[in-house]
């Protein structure tokens, strides 16, 4: 049996982990392993770092070229320490793994997934060793598909091969009812649906990259989030049918890293939002949350909106041109802006979850600032300094405590 796999960072993080990770595999011998690798601890984070001292507008395929070395270096050491013990093992780049992104850097969309190289060396009895978070482009050039990327790599590989589950190994034995490092009393799960697990996960709950829990879901691949550093059983995320979805919250997630933009004194006419969201748009801003409130007074309009960190002084310098260019008064920027989200399918059945959410936050004395809804979650742009207050607040008044 094929079995398609993923190792995150912490769990690749030392030579003793990876040569765990090699015994680990040798004691499954009558299964042929596809192993996606992370790079080193935060190899990552130190090539961003190294990168921003000698540039801070780096040509995007040279800052790919850097950053998706980290997992150049695991997949070869892993497959070192397979074959030091006596075993058959080959590292893939991505390119080699078959993995064809978009031409665009840093956030490249995989595309398609050829795994020719890959079932070659696995009818050969070898392990299979992929860097994950790398592609390449049509232009044969090295593209990395976003950060914390690594679990979309494996789960594209096991749709590829046909497989219906892919593991995902990590420092923490399972989803949470929130990140156990925030909250100590959060749960573990043991099933999540896709829907709410995509949602926890573009809200911030990093223990699962969106787009792999979204190809997980297009291919009916069933995810296990599990520990690296024990054989417990994890939390299963796939399709669950409406009897198994009796929680109305499921988890709370929270993302510290966004940014608000108000641009104050503009005409109250129609086309405005088009222009100044579509300008964003064009340059790929992604825009998170937007509230428009109305002075009657001069009749002009405020239009605020959320931007992650990363995007936040691109996004400033456009709306103030933008600004300018319709003739409004003046953009203010904040950055310490974060956003707490609650998620849970059983909300779209039971009215007054919002209100609980508002009334708890107010009651612990966090402002809300901005606030949007989907049908499964609700979320609140809150100073980012009480965003701990508010997730601990929410977890006891949704009783979060005593999920399963
Ligand atoms: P890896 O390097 O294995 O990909 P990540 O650091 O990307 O690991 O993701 C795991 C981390 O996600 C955990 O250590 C935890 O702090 C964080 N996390 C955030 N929200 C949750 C949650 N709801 N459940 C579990 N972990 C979470
Ligand atoms: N090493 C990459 C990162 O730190 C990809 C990953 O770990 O998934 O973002
Ligand atoms: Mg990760």
């Amino acid at each position: 049996m094929i079995k398609v796999y993923k190792f995150g960072g912490t769990s690749v993080g030392s030579v003793e982990k990876i040569q765990a990770i090699a015994d680990r595999i040798m004691s499954e011998p009558n299964n042929q392993h596809v192993v996606v690798v992370s790079a080193m601890g935060h190899t990552t984070d130190q090539l961003v770092e190294l990168c921003s001292k000698i540039s801070t507008t780096p040509e995007p395929r040279e800052y790919d070229a850097l950053i998706s070395t980290g997992e150049n270096v695991s997949a070869a050491l892993l497959s070192m320490a397979i074959i030091a013990k006596g075993g058959k093992a080959i590292s893939l780049n991505g390119s080699q793994a078959g993995i064809y992104t978009s031409n665009g850097h840093k956030r490249a969309k995989i595309m398609d997934v050829r795994p020719d190289r890959i079932q070659l060396e696995l009818n050969e009895n070898k392990v299979v060793v992929v860097t994950g978070f790398q592609g390449v482009s049509e232009f044969n050039d090295v593209t990395t598909i976003g950060r914390g990327g690594s679990d979309t790599s494996a789960v594209v590989l096991a749709a590829s091969l046909g497989l219906k589950e892919c593991d995902i190994y990590t420092d923490v034995d399972g989803v949470y009812t929130t990140d156990p490092r925030c909250v100590s009393q959060a749960k573990k799960l043991s099933v999540v649906s896709y829907d709410e697990m995509l949602e926890l996960a573009s809200m911030g709950a990093q223990v699962l990259h969106p787009r792999a829990v979204e190809c997980a879901k297009e291919n009916g691949i069933t995810l296990h989030v599990r520990s690296s550093f024990s054989s417990d059983e994890g939390t299963r995320i796939k399709e669950l049918n409406s009897m198994e979805l009796n929680r109305t919250v499921t988890g709370i997630a929270l993302k510290r890293d966004e940014a608000k933009i108000s641009v104050v004194g503009v005409a109250d006419q129609p086309g405005i939002a088009g222009k100044l969201f579509g300008e964003l748009g064009n340059h790929n801003v992604n825009i998170d949350m937007i509230i428009q409130s109305n002075e009657q007074e001069n009749e002009t309009n405020t239009i605020t909106f959320t931007v992650s960190e990363d995007d936040y002084e691109d996004a400033k310098k456009i709306t103030e041109r933008v600004a300018k260019e319709l003739g409004a008064g003046h953009v203010v920027g904040d950055t310490s802006i974060a956003k707490v989200s609650i998620v849970g399918v059983g909300m779209i059945s039971k009215p007054g979850v919002a209100a609980t959410m508002f009334k708890t936050l107010g009651e612990c004395g966090v402002n809300i600032q901005l606030i949007t809804t989907s049908e499964i979650k609700v979320s609140c742009a809150v100073e980012s300094g009480q965003a701990d207050v508010a997730v601990q607040a929410l977890h006891d008044a949704f009783e979060l405590h005593n999920a399963k």
